[in-house]
């Protein structure tokens, strides 16, 4: 059977290290994926952490993805990118070199053990839902049945006091030398964009 392709939405952070070239790393890994297709990514956004508070400031931003693969497999393959890229789960919530979410897959409710998609935390997470916001305002979140851009407006209205992410730079198209990735095309962050 051909498994057709679904859109998915991606959520990526990083704290520690050379935090843009691990994301840059993580995006050529995503994008280099069997089946799967680097459509879209939004600006590259700076966040002070939350919950775990005793750490730098995170990197983070969405991807959205076509893929065939099944939304098991493609956990599996996040999992095994973040690994590739250094991370060691210490304490939950801290410090990471990298970390892949999957944010949206298609309409789809998953309740696994190991998945839960939409992401359980998409509506309390300023740094998901601004970057979210822009390069997919009208993605209907299929429990709350509310797109994006209004989920940003509840949360921005019931927290006025929440520190808005600062936008740091646009994504920019690379050519990818290594390998014919997407047409030749992936998308990525500029090293001089000032983070
Ligand atoms: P949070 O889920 O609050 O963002 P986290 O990203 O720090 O926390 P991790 O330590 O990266 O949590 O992941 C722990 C486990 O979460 C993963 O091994 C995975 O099985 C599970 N998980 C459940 N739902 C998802 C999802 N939508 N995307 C990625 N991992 C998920
Ligand atoms: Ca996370
Ligand atoms: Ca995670």
């Amino acid at each position: 059977m051909v498994m057709s392709e679904s859109e998915v939405v991606i959520g990526f952070g990083s704290n520690l290290g050379d935090r843009a070239g691990l994301v840059n790393q993580a995006l050529q890994a995503l994008s280099e994926l069997p089946r799967t297709t680097l459509t879209k990514l939004s600006s590259l956004y700076e966040t002070v952490p939350v919950g775990y508070l005793e750490q730098g400031a995170f990197l983070n931003g969405v991807a959205c993805v076509k893929t065939a693969l099944p939304a098991a497999a493609l956990l599996k393959s996040l999992l095994e990118i973040e690994k590739s890229l250094g991370r060691e789960r210490i304490a939950r919530w801290g410090p990471r070199t990298v970390d892949l979410d999957i944010i949206f897959f298609a309409d789809r409710i998953i309740n696994e053990v190991d998945l839960v998609v939409p992401h359980p935390e998409l509506t309390r997470r300023l740094f998901v839902l601004e970057p979210l916001c822009e390069i997919a305002p009208v993605w209907r979140h299929p429990e709350l049945d509310e797109t994006v851009s209004v989920l940003l407006n509840k949360f921005q209205q019931s927290h006025p006091e929440a520190e808005p992410c600062r936008r740091l730079c646009a994504p920019v198209d690379g050519v990818l030398v290594k390998e014919k990735v997407n047409d030749g095309i992936f998308y990525r962050y500029s090293e001089s964009c000032g983070y």
